[in-house]
């Protein structure tokens, strides 16, 4: 059976930085749920980070390869470099994936850490580009497929004709 990482946010459980979750519901999560399939994380409640904590964005319009390079750093609003930290997430999430046999992941889009379609740029103006948070571009590098929370249709589909 194919196991998917998804976000923990997206499971319902407030653990964003402003206290909340983000929910995600769609057919697939419940059945999902009731298979067993899915292995939620939080990235970065693992790395110790608190809830809630200060919002955070890749500097520079750069995004989370260049974080995982060392060409970049993850600066809190506040100016707070929270680099190592974030790095330290990434990596939890992926030794989970890894020990647990996840091939997919499934992570919502726009976070530092689990975008994989857009980030912010670093500005805390609210723009945002094309880009992967620091959690989905290593899981991306070792090989796991990362989908958006607006992908799940085409997980689903991936996921269903495989089993
Ligand atoms: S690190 Fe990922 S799972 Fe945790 S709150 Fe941010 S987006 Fe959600």
């Amino acid at each position: 059976m194919q196991k998917i990482l998804v976000s923990a946010c997206l499971m319902g459980h407030a653990v964003r930085y402003d206290g909340q979750a983000k929910p995600l519901v769609h057919p697939a999560i419940e059945r999902w749920r009731a298979e067993g399939r899915l292995v939620t994380i939080c990235p970065e409640m693992s790395a110790g980070m608190p809830v809630p904590r200060p919002p955070a964005e890749i500097e520079g319009g750069a995004a989370g390869a260049d974080v995982l390079a060392g060409r970049a750093r993850v600066v809190e609003i506040s100016g707070g470099d929270v680099t190592d930290g974030f790095r330290q997430a990434a990596e939890n999430a992926l030794s989970l994936a890894t020990e647990t046999g996840c091939r997919y992941a499934l992570l919502i889009d726009g976070s530092p850490s689990c975008g994989s379609g857009f980030i912010y740029d670093g500005s805390f103006s609210g723009a945002r580009h094309s880009g992967s948070g620091v959690t989905a571009a290593l899981l991306t590098q070792a090989g796991i497929a990362v989908f958006s929370d607006r992908e799940i249709d085409r997980l689903a589909e991936l996921v269903d004709d495989q089993d």
